[in-house]
């Protein structure tokens, strides 16, 4: 192999450079990127980029150094798969042969129906957009109570914004979290002195304001949608490569078309759905901690080295001078244990199935989720007694 393309210059495609150089690719590199910017950081775009603390959360990388040729403000909008391997990459700048593929194209937000004004967070210049318009008073709409929603909403309540939050399900994070859990952060709205409206649809976004789906009229100065992602793959529509919502692949990110899978082709980061052996499922996660070590594995796996990726998820968000962490996976666990209440201020959920750890959800308790984490890791089993208990280190049994 001496010619790999690795089309996104996000954290996944940075990371994916950087291992396959860490691990001893010596050969042609370019990064496809379809923004003007180089490399940059995403979290701190709902956080230091919009409270003005920086302009500029570049990623500390030197791509030049690592000898990668970096094709920025170039987009890639199709892709021919030679037979066995190898094949032909269809950019904006022209048409450029590759022998293996990194496929890291993030994802893109969704957005609502309507013709009015409608903001989303996801590049620096939506964020510094966003920024320049949260001035004192103005009445901002946020659509979705989730992590990117409870963010920006924070933010513009301290800028001294009127803040409204509309919210479909019944409670915040209710998707992530169900609405039991969910409910649980609503109080922080109220005592940021933002207005959260749950059970209202949205039917569209208009030049005034939002059209509520059953006909109230909500009137905004500022209206950003935050109700999600989808893995942003359509460039690949026609490509033969096995994609659902995101590219489908292996528990080493390789790739497939039509059931058959390549070695030469690997998909990681927000756009990729790759099998958990772990969980016995696939998973889409669109979160930082698998952006930034996912990579090494798809570039081993690329290189022709057994690797496979059998990490919990892991994240984090900032929201209403709080710190919310979550590692783990808990769809189909058994129960949930509370560590702490709510009013305690700092707090903890815990998911079991038998005695083992599946998830934990802290509240301004990090030590709890370093600890969590490796339970996890290591399947280690726990005493749901002394979970629930606040004072006693989260430990195994
Ligand atoms: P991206 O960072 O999206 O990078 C993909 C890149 O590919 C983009 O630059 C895109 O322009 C480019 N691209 C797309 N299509 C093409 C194409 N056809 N050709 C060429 N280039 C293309 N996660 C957490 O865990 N905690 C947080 O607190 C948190 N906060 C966040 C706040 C915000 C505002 C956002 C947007 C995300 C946040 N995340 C957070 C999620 C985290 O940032 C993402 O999971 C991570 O950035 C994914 O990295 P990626 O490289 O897969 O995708």
């Amino acid at each position: 192999m001496d010619r790999v393309i690795v089309v996104g210059g996000g954290l996944a495609g940075v990371r994916a450079v950087e291992s396959l150089r860490g691990h001893g690719y010596e050969g042609g590199l370019t990064v496809i990127s379809a923004e003007e910017h180089p490399p940059y950081d995403r979290p701190p775009l709902s956080k230091a980029v919009l409270k003005g603390e920086t302009d500029f959360p570049a990623l500390d990388t030197d791509l030049a150094a690592l000898n990668a040729d970096v094709l920025q403000g170039t987009r890639s909008t199709g892709l021919r798969l030679h037979p066995e391997s190898g094949g032909t990459l269809v950019t904006t700048a022209g048409e450029l042969r590759f022998d293996g593929l990194v496929i890291a194209t993030g994802a893109t937000p969704v957005r609502l129906p309507g013709d009015g004004p409608q903001h989303v967070i996801r590049t620096l210049d939506d964020a510094l957009e966003v920024r320049a318009r949260l001035v004192p008073d103005a009445r901002v709409v946020i659509i979705g109570a989730g992590w990117i929603g409870a963010e920006v909403a924070t933010t513009a309540a301290k800028a001294g914004c009127a803040v409204t939050v509309v919210e479909a399900a019944d409670a915040p994070l209710a998707h992530a979290l169900g609405p039991e859990l969910g409910a649980l952060t609503a109080p922080w709205y109220a005592e940021a002195g933002v207005d959260l409206r749950t059970g209202l649809k949205v039917a569209s976004v208009e030049p005034d304001g939002l059209a509520l789906a059953g006909g109230e009229r909500l009137p905004a100065d500022l209206v950003i949608t935050g109700v999600g992602v989808r893995p942003e793959v359509a460039w690949l529509d026609g490509s033969g490569l096995d994609v659902e919502l995101g590219v489908l692949t292996d528990a080493s990110f390789r790739a497939s078309a039509d059931g058959a899978v390549r070695n030469d082709v690997v998909a990681v980061g927000d756009c990729a759905a790759w099998w958990s052996n772990r969980y016995g499922r696939r998973l889409l996660v669109e979160h930082w901690d698998t952006a930034l070590n996912a990579p090494e594995t798809a570039a081993r796996s690329l290189l022709g080295q057994d690797a496979e990726y059998d990490v919990a998820p892991y994240f984090w968000s900032e929201q209403f001078d709080r710190f919310v962490q979550y590692a783990g996976h808990h769809a189909g666990a058994e129960r949930m244990v509370r560590r702490g209440a709510p009013e305690d201020g700092a707090w903890a959920v815990a998911w079991l199935t038998g005695d083992r750890l599946d998830a934990i959800l802290t509240v301004d308790r990090p030590r709890d989720l370093v600890q969590a984490k490796r339970i996890i890791a290591a399947g280690t089993p726990v005493d749901a007694a002394l979970l629930a208990d606040p004072a006693v280190p989260v430990r195994g049994s």
